[in-house]
């Protein structure tokens, strides 16, 4: 079930989630995927890693926390952020894969993508980011009560 009247965004009480807006995607939304890789690359963002997620990824890596930490991780805005490279690729980007080097424990933020409520919140920032997603308006459907879901599992309600 999802309401109008919370404070945030991606909340969930009693089962509900309570938005502090209409959601617009009520009919559901197209995607899907296809693995380009341009969310990953060539622009300055930040890849946010939420509670247990260095450990897990430094694990993935065979490396002890503090190293993956030191080499691979800064803090903007009081969170851990994966690296960017010179040029704007994520850090753990493969280049000449073209594939993300830690796929399967990838954060949170990742998985969620684009059912951020940043996105969300407007059709307009949809269809915005949708020219920078092959992926967007394509594809599986994902039904109101799934991005619901998706929403509220986001870590950050800023995400
Ligand atoms: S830009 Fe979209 S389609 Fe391309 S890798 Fe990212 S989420 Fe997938």
């Amino acid at each position: 079930m999802i309401s109008r009247s919370g404070p945030l965004f991606g909340v969930e009480k009693g089962g509900a989630l309570e938005l502090p807006y209409e959601p617009w995607w009520q009919e559901g939304l197209f995607f899907s995927c296809i693995g380009c890789g341009r969310c990953c690359r060539g622009e300055p963002g930040s890849v946010w890693l939420s509670p247990g997620e260095l450990e897990a990824v430094a694990e993935y890596l065979g490396m002890e926390s503090e190293a993956f930490r030191k080499g691979f991780v800064v803090e903007r805005r009081g969170r851990m952020s994966l690296r960017e490279r010179p040029n704007w690729d994520c850090v753990m980007y493969q280049g000449e894969s073209a594939r993300c080097g830690i796929y399967s424990v990838r954060p949170l933020q990742c998985r969620l993508f684009p059912f951020w409520p940043s996105i969300l919140r407007t059709r307009r920032g949809w269809v915005e980011r949708s020219s920078e997603c092959p992926g967007m308006d394509r594809g599986r459907f994902w039904s109101a009560e799934e991005i619901a879901a998706l929403l509220a599992k986001s870590p950050f309600p800023d995400l």
